[in-house]
């Protein structure tokens, strides 16, 4: 590279560093080191301003599933902002590409959930759903029905509303979260915190945990149960098989409202359209974002059940809720155009069928290497822990780094991989082939023994 093209990069992370505050970052970290500044992107692939290729077993962040580079899903939101740039949703008001997307969705979603609400963002979404579930326990004549339960370690979003369902830590330390009325019980994460009980005994176990909260608060205060399928952000943690059957038992046993959270499994992840297919529930509300427009253009929305929406809108007349972007005709565009090429291409399919399949097979091999202790995933994601001794599990010095280290490892080899602690987590973009994925692994085991090395 030129030294004049370095100097302009230079200029530009500079530039960045003194003027873009970035989500989730250490902002003094950037003068040091500079941001890696992504340039352009085809199929899997993104390339950084330096020039290097990395193979995004991220799909930017869990969102890219049709892959990157589709000319046409460009093309629909040119020719929708050509037409119809903006028109708004409220007042009775509407467009067609909206109106098709709403029925689109309802179309692919289970039976029993045909409206769709539509936001700019999962965090919006969540935020909707708050407001929602309280709303319909107004009008059932239940307003003492406030509360809603959610998981430590869930990922809701960013807003107050969203972040307070969420239950990092670190995220309620930074500005006196959670609000009022949402609490939190333990996690289903076997691997981490229960494996001195079976697996399907620990996932009853966890059930349980929403039970006593129930009974601790009053079923009479309790509005909503929110959580993801599988915890994304957590670090793909996938409940024992035995979670999800007795979660079910208790919601129906004590009237509560089933929140899923499929801002990262919707639109195929899991090898069917929701993840509620995959695990056979039956939601009152369902999140979505992301993959809805594969992240082309920003928006999320929340799928309700006929039970919430037909009292919502048989006895709750106006829902005072919505913003500006619900809904925005360029969004729907990019949706709709997104959702075509998902069904077209069978990519959803062939999530279920051979490429999930395959990577979760080839994901497991590296179950040899000595530095991990287990590896788990479905469809398209998966998780690899990273330990410091592979019978007991135990964990690695956390300041050691060494998922940061792998992360790092992973660019070096030409892979984005995303580090929670020390697990290492995977979401490809759901068009990857065979050949990518074979490519995946390889780059994924490099990267591990760059790591061990530097560790040991
Ligand atoms: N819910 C889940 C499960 C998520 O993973 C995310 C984002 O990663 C959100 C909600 C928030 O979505 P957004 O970032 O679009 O606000």
């Amino acid at each position: 590279m030129q030294q004049q093209e370095q100097q302009a990069i230079g200029a530009l992370q500079s530039l960045d560093a003194s003027h873009h505050l970035h989500p989730f970052t250490d902002t003094l970290q950037l003068a040091g080191r500079g941001t890696r500044i992504i340039s352009h992107a085809d199929g899997v692939y993104v390339w950084d301003i330096h020039g290097n290729k990395l193979l995004d077993a991220m799909a930017g962040l869990w969102c890219v599933n049709v892959g990157y580079g589709r000319d046409s899903i460009a093309d629909a939101v040119a020719a929708q902002l050509k037409t119809l740039p903006f028109y708004n949703n409220f007042f009775q008001c509407t467009h067609e590409p909206a109106i098709r997307l709403a029925a689109k969705i309802a179309s692919l979603a289970p039976v029993h959930m045909n409206r769709v609400f539509f936001t700019g963002s999962g965090s919006e979404a969540n935020d909707t759903n708050l407001r929602m579930v309280r709303r319909y326990w107004d009008l059932k004549g239940k307003p003492g029905k406030k509360t809603i339960i959610s998981r430590k370690n869930a990922y809701h979003g960013s807003t107050v509303a969203g972040a307070s369902l969420g239950g990092m830590g670190f995220m309620h330390q930074q500005g006196d979260l959670p609000i009022p009325g949402i609490v939190h019980i333990d996690q289903p994460y076997w691997f981490a915190e229960g494996r001195e009980l079976s697996a399907q005994d620990f996932g009853i176990k966890a059930a349980r945990a929403l039970e006593a909260k129930i009974l601790e608060l009053g079923e009479d205060k309790v509005a909503a149960f929110i959580a993801e399928p599988f915890q994304g952000a957590g670090g793909v943690i996938i409940p024992p098989d035995s979670y999800w059957d007795e979660i079910k038992r208790i919601l129906s046993k004590y009237d509560i409202l089933f929140i899923l959270d499929e801002v990262i499994s919707g639109f195929g992840r899991t090898g069917n359209w929701f993840a509620a297919t995959t695990y056979n529930l039956t939601p009152d509300l369902i999140t979505i974002a992301k993959g809805m427009t594969s992240g082309y253009i920003p928006m999320g929305g929340v799928i309700v059940s006929d039970r919430v929406a037909d009292v919502l809108v048989n006895e709750g007349g106006e829902f005072a809720h919505g913003f500006t972007y619900s809904g925005h005709p360029a969004a729907a565009a990019a949706a709709l155009e997104n959702i075509r090429i998902l069904e077209e291409e069978r990519l959803v399919d062939k999530v279920r069928e051979d490429t999930g399949p395959y990577l979760q097979a080839r994901l497991r091999e590296l179950c040899e290497h000595p530095l991990v202790g287990e590896v788990r995933g479905l469809g398209m994601v998966g998780a690899i822990e990273l330990v410091a001794d592979k019978d007991s599990g135990a964990r690695l010095p956390a300041d050691m780094g060494a998922g940061m280290l792998c992360r790092e490892a992973c660019i070096e080899v030409g892979l984005v991989m995303r580090a929670v602690g020390d697990t290492m987590i995977i979401s490809p973009p759901l068009c990857i082939s065979r050949a990518e994925i074979d490519e995946l692994i390889l780059k994924a085991s490099q990267a591990l023994s760059l790591t061990f090395a530097k560790i040991a």
